[in-house]
């Protein structure tokens, strides 16, 4: 049974993430702007992390302008060799060094244009975690899939292959995000009900494979959330945070979400 176990969130075991995708958006000066206002906006949040995941090309200079502030840097994705002959990739070591805590791994839109497979996925995923960074984990249903009734067993398949072969820790700091592909960049947002359904599949099948990880784990919901649909969202007790793309990319909106995330 879905709902079999007690999984409703405390603060002192996870701590709510609202982490921002802005995909291919903004040049260096409108990044590093971006965040300036952002950083205004929500200098007095301590109960929330705040992750923001701008193009690589952005990173250094929004990196400086967030030093010693709440706000946390991920890259988008990354390669899993360390370095060489890999014309137009980039490395586990340079989002590090560009700032990077966290790197988002497996989008959908990855795996729909750019063959991102979860083997590749589970590769991507090792290689951040050998270089100290936190991976954000995507996995999601097409609407056909939904349709046909199988969203389980694809969500089953991507983490069973994407997570594969994390140590204990790794496995308690791995961040997930359900995306429902339906529901990404289309402004139709999952029910809450909806997403805590398959939230509370994830975290059951977690502990099935990484036993006590499997409370600590961050699971997050991405799909059209908005500052009117968010808090509904985190009242969910398997629902520890949003992956936003629309709604991060101006300042206001994107501390709203923050602020409503809790
Ligand atoms: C995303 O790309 O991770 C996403 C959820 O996009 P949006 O919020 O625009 O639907």
């Amino acid at each position: 049974d879905l709902h079999s176990f007690p999984t409703r969130r405390s603060s002192d075991l996870r701590t709510s993430l609202m982490a921002g995708n802005w995909k291919m958006n903004k040049t260096v000066e409108e990044a590093a702007g971006m965040v300036k206002a952002l950083k205004a906006a929500v200098a007095n949040v301590s109960d929330v992390e705040i992750l923001v995941c701008p193009a690589f090309t952005a990173l250094y200079a929004v990196n400086n302008e967030i030093k010693g502030s709440n706000i946390n840097l991920g890259a988008q994705n990354l390669f899993w060799e360390a370095k060489g002959a890999f014309t137009g990739e980039i490395s586990p070591a340079m989002i590090k060094e560009a700032g990077c805590s966290y790197v988002i791994i497996g989008h959908s839109e990855r795996r729909q244009y750019f063959s991102e497979t979860d083997e590749t996925v589970n590769k991507r995923v090792k290689a951040a975690f050998a270089n100290g960074l936190i991976p954000v984990v995507c996995v999601g249903e097409t609407l056909e899939e939904r349709e046909k009734d199988i969203t389980f067993k694809v969500i089953e398949t991507q983490i069973r292959g994407g997570l594969a072969g994390l140590s204990p820790e790794e496995a308690s700091s791995a961040v997930i995000a359900y995306e429902p592909v339906w529901a990404i960049g289309t402004g139709k947002t999952a029910t809450p009900d909806q997403a805590q359904q398959v939230h509370a599949f994830i975290r059951k099948l977690y502990r099935e494979i990484y036993a006590d990880a499997a409370g600590k784990v961050r699971i997050l919901y991405g799909g059209s959330v908005n500052p009117k649909n968010v808090s509904d969202l985190m009242k969910q007790p398997d629902i520890d945070g949003g992956l936003v793309g629309g709604a991060s990319l101006e300042a206001d909106s994107f501390a709203q979400l923050v602020k409503y995330s809790k």
